[in-house]
């Protein structure tokens, strides 16, 4: 059962996706009661979001590692419950070696049982968050209103963990989508797609989205041409330097001005190639057969053509490649990346005046809202929208980090009487066990490292 407007709480998260489902166990965890949070959010599933952009990318394992799943703490890792799970020492050795990858199926699995054994979605509201209103008396708190501008409840500290913005195509593809004729052969790696097994594709990028997408058609049969603007790009798995996920190169990153803070996130987050064994098969198997091409370029132009699309190739990096006949293309290009594509915080921006810069906000580096952010009444942001404090924001590690930091501080300023230690080490146990139980009934994924 959800829960229904109006209602006041300790915590708000605006958002239901994996972001809601850290800060509410988080704060389980700690002490408060499931009836002093609230989750914003109409998807009944924290994990649809996620799931729906995996599912359609064809995505089987995470990038990220063993300490990156969803138990309040972080021991045991997945690893160990995975070989607990499966009686089987070999998640253990992969993971020393940094070669362990939780399976999506296996992590999703474990964000079900936490979310049902702690109740997530009996704290839930099913309503999405269109304005929030900071007031001062009787204490500091927000009152947060619907889509429709209607009252839904007031809140003492609030999380805004909303996701990604909208997809976002190179603007000559934007345009052609416009064409009814070229819609549908241009497509995003989020977008559910499908390939013709003689078909021939571009894909976009040199990322793991892209990357995923040529083992797709060429998995289909089909032929692709693997286009990037520059030549290849750093190999990395994670989606920023190993360094940067640790306590040490946060601390650095976050003392660098804000300006060099977002010019070297441009650089690190430009595009990384990850290296993955059955990738590598299946591309060079591709290239042996002559279905897979690589070239250095850009689409300037595209019509309808014979084949579908008709698209032509230049390069800022020697002779152009020129005209093609193509079936479709396929943009790895990702999300929007500005704050201001997602309305609540553009609205916010506006009426409150908060400082945004190149899309990005800048925020106080504990992820607090500039200008409505309050020790005794915190308004933060967590995901992507806060890479500029945790390059790493928009992983799970990254989620982790800034979502116990705003619940620990929600914590203090609330004076909560918190779980004892022993009260914790039982939840984080009986959680852990249920996990490796439900473990067992899930089939085992392919590790792909
Ligand atoms: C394909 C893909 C693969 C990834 N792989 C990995 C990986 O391997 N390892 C890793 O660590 N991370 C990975 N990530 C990154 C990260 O873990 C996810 O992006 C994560 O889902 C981010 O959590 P979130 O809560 O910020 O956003 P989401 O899970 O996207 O949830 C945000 C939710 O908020 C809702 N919302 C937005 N605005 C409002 C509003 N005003 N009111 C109410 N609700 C609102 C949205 O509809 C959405 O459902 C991946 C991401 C993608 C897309």
């Amino acid at each position: 059962m959800t829960v229904t407007a109006p209602r006041d709480s300790t915590i708000a998260v605006v958002g239901e996706g994996f972001g809601s489902l850290i800060v509410y166990s988080t704060a389980v965890y700690l002490g408060f009661h499931p009836q002093e949070i609230t989750i914003f959010g109409t998807n009944d599933n924290p994990v649809g979001t996620y799931q729906q952009y995996a599912t359609n990318l064809g995505q089987t394992v995470l990038r990220s590692e063993s300490e990156s799943h969803f138990l309040p703490a972080d021991w045991p890792t997945f690893g160990q419950l995975d070989a607990w799970s499966h009686k089987s020492p070999a998640p253990l050795w992969r993971s020393i070696k940094r070669k362990y990858n939780p399976g999506v199926s296996e992590i999703l699995t474990e964000a079900g049982v936490v979310q049902r054994r702690l109740n997530w979605n009996g704290s839930r509201m099913p309503t999405r968050i269109g304005w929030l209103q900071r007031e001062l008396s009787p204490t500091p708190h927000f009152v947060l209103y619907d889509e429709d501008a209607q009252f839904v409840g007031r809140a003492k500290h609030v999380m805004l963990a909303l996701g990604h913005g909208p997809l976002t195509f190179p603007p000559v593809l934007a345009k052609a989508r416009a064409h009814p004729a070229m819609e549908p052969r241009i497509v995003q790696a989020y977008e559910p797609k499908q390939y013709a097994p003689n078909g021939r594709y571009v894909v976009l990028g040199a990322g793991i989205a892209s990357i995923n997408e040529w083992a797709n058609a060429l998995d289909e049969g089909a032929k692709v041409v693997a286009l990037r603007r520059n030549p290849a790009p750093d190999e990395q798995d994670l989606n920023v330097p190993r360094c940067l996920f640790e306590a040490l190169g946060i601390d650095i990153f976050q003392g660098l001005p804000f300006e060099q803070r977002v010019e070297f996130l441009g650089r690190v987050l430009k595009g990384t190639t990850p290296k993955r064994r059955s990738w590598l098969e299946r591309v060079e198997k591709g290239r042996r057969e002559g279905r897979f091409e690589e070239l250095i370029g850009e689409i300037e132009q595209a019509e309808p053509g014979p084949a579908g699309l008709r698209i032509y190739i230049g390069s800022r990096h020697g002779e152009d490649p020129g005209w093609f006949d193509v079936t479709g293309v396929v943009a790895g290009t990702g999300f929007v990346k500005s704050v201001l594509a997602l309305p609540l915080i553009r609205r916010l921006v506006e009426h409150y005046d908060i400082p945004v810069e190149d899309g990005r906000m800048k925020l106080r580096t504990n992820c607090g809202v500039p200008g409505l952010d309050r020790g005794d009444s915190r308004l933060c942001m967590m995901g992507l929208t806060a890479n500029t404090v945790i390059p790493h924001g928009d992983t799970i590690a990254g989620l982790k980090y800034i979502g116990r930091r705003f619940v620990a501080d929600c914590y203090r300023a609330e004076n909560v009487k918190g779980r004892r230690f022993f009260g914790r080490l039982k939840m984080q146990l009986s959680l852990g066990h249920a996990t490796a139980k439900a473990l067992r009934d899930v089939r085992r994924t392919e590790q792909l490292a």
